[in-house]
């Protein structure tokens, strides 16, 4: 997608729908990738401390670096600002949010243009030189990995990559330092690989769930005691089997991060062939396509007992495969969207769609001529689809 620079600001209230950061990250991303000039107002008036925090300020100058772009009025606490792109450029950044703000989400503002960045619009710049080659990227952020309300990178590495991998997104992202709040320290490293569209693409369908293939509960610590993971992952296991849920599908692990500060975090993986799918023996790669994994993350907190965590976990995986039998969850609901949006469409079953899911469908509908849609199929399920 090539960005033919418009004149006309496109005026975005940032106080719609849920009024939340998400407004700003999905609005530059589609800024950058349309060329359209953007003028946000009453940033995050739905939040009890509105205006641009530190993570969303980063996203902005992140923005404005790979896509060249003019930009007034963005300053820590601002409540609105303009940003007009030029041409984005593929290459080698780094950006330090300079606290514990969430790299993940920094990530999630500037990888649709990093996949769409092509040599073609970069040799007309001056900066060519400093241009990867094909048009592959290399981000470095650091900041937090590990952030409440955010996708940590554990489930950026497990659900959101392998989900956009079916579109045949290649992104591959390394945990380099772990950082929780409030010191953060962390930082990842990220290769985003130019995306092309293959004409032979099968449609992105994610609607019915196959065999559960397993359920993954990991806990990791950062320079804190190794028995909390011990038993975080005793009572999430202990729950589970007494919930019915297969004793041979269940496996846990737990692994020791690295970085300053402390941290403690919990994650359940679960694995889903997709239904009609038969064959099992495949190579990983192609096994992937076959299965769809969802992640659930919790971290830790000062007062909550390990149990109570573990317990809390297991509450999650069992509201996923108890109470529904759609296959996305809430998170990568709404972090899906935009990816289909911008490579032909397709459809997925969910088991809830939040209002962040409901406002990031408004905003992308104002930047592309796609149709996004929520049709309830059943009790705690609604099919998703998105037309372009
Ligand atoms: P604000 O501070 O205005 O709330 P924000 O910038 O922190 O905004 P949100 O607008 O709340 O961010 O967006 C949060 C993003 O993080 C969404 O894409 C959501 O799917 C994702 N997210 C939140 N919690 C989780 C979680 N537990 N696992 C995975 N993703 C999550």
């Amino acid at each position: 997608m090539s960005a033919l620079i418009k004149d006309k600001i496109l005026k975005i209230d940032g106080s719609t729908g849920e009024g939340g950061g998400q407004i700003i990250r999905t609005a530059l991303a589609l800024s950058m990738l349309t060329g359209t000039p953007i003028e946000i107002t009453n940033i995050r008036a739905g939040r009890a401390k509105p205006g641009l925090m530190r993570q969303h300020l980063m996203c902005v100058r992140a923005s404005q670096e790979i896509a060249n772009a003019e930009v007034s009025g963005a300053h820590l606490g601002s409540l609105a600002f303009k940003f007009a792109p030029k041409e984005i450029v593929s290459g080698d950044y780094t950006f330090d949010i300079g606290s514990a703000g969430s790299t993940s989400l920094v990530l999630q503002t500037i990888l649709p243009a990093l996949l769409f960045a092509n040599t073609e619009g970069a040799v007309n710049t001056k900066e060519s030189a400093n241009i990867a080659s094909h048009g592959v990227s290399t981000v470095t952020i650091k900041g937090g990995t590990h952030n409440p309300f955010s996708p940590t990178t554990d489930f950026l590495q497990q659900a959101f990559i392998p989900a956009v991998a079916k579109l045949g997104m290649q992104v591959a992202i390394e945990l380099k330092q772990a950082g929780f709040a409030p010191i953060g320290g962390g930082e990842i490293a990220v290769t985003v690989q130019p995306f092309l569209r293959r004409a032979d693409a099968p449609p992105f369908k994610l609607t019915e769930r196959g065999a559960l293939q397993g359920v993954t509960l990991v806990a990791s610590n950062l320079n804190l005691d190794h028995d909390i993971c011990q038993r975080e992952l005793a009572s999430a296991t202990a729950s589970l089997v007494e919930a019915g849920v297969d004793t041979s599908l269940i496996t846990s692990k737990s692994s020791k991060l690295h970085g300053i500060g402390e941290g403690n975090t919990c994650y359940a993986v679960i694995e889903h062939k997709l239904a009609g799918d038969v064959d099992s023996d495949v190579d990983s790669e192609t096994r992937s396509s076959h299965l769809h994994v969802e992640v659930f993350t919790l971290l830790g907190e000062k007062h909550t007992s390990a149990e109570k965590m573990g317990n809390r976990l297991a509450g999650l995986v069992k509201r996923y495969l108890l109470q529904s039998d759609a296959l996305v969850d809430e998170y990568l609901t709404d972090q899906l969207l935009l990816p289909l949006a911008l490579s032909g469409g397709g459809e997925f079953s969910t088991r809830m769609i939040s209002q962040h899911t409901e406002t990031q469908a408004w905003l992308i509908e104002q930047f592309l001529p796609v149709e996004i849609s929520f049709e309830r199929i059943g009790e705690n399920k609604t099919l998703v689809k998105v037309v372009c």
